[in-house]
């Protein structure tokens, strides 16, 4: 099951909603480099396959990343991926 919950940047400070996990019919991807998100759906994803494939699935990034399965989101302002989860946010469950 997938979160969404609030998000401080430690590099900048900046608030943000991050989502991480997948859902019942969907992966979420990250990019690696600039953490740009990407939903594949698990109805195009062949049977057992592996993380590897999904990614191969998802392509790459505008800026040229590759998205992947277990890259954390990234913040919206600076693109680091060093940020602590926001105790006041709640924390939404999607599916
Ligand atoms: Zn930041
Ligand atoms: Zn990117």
């Amino acid at each position: 099951m997938g979160t969404e919950h609030g998000a401080i940047c430690n590099s900048c400070g900046h608030k943000f909603r991050a989502r991480e996990g997948p859902s019942m019919i969907r992966e979420l991807l990250h990019c690696e480099r600039c953490g740009g998100e990407r939903w594949i759906s698990l109805l195009d994803v062949p049977f057992r396959s592996d993380d590897k494939e999904t990614e191969e699935l998802a392509g790459r990034c505008a800026c040229g990343g590759q998205y992947k399965v277990h890259a954390r989101a990234r913040c919206p302002r600076c693109k680091s991926s060093d940020w602590r989860e926001d105790p006041e946010e709640l924390a939404l469950f999607y599916d």
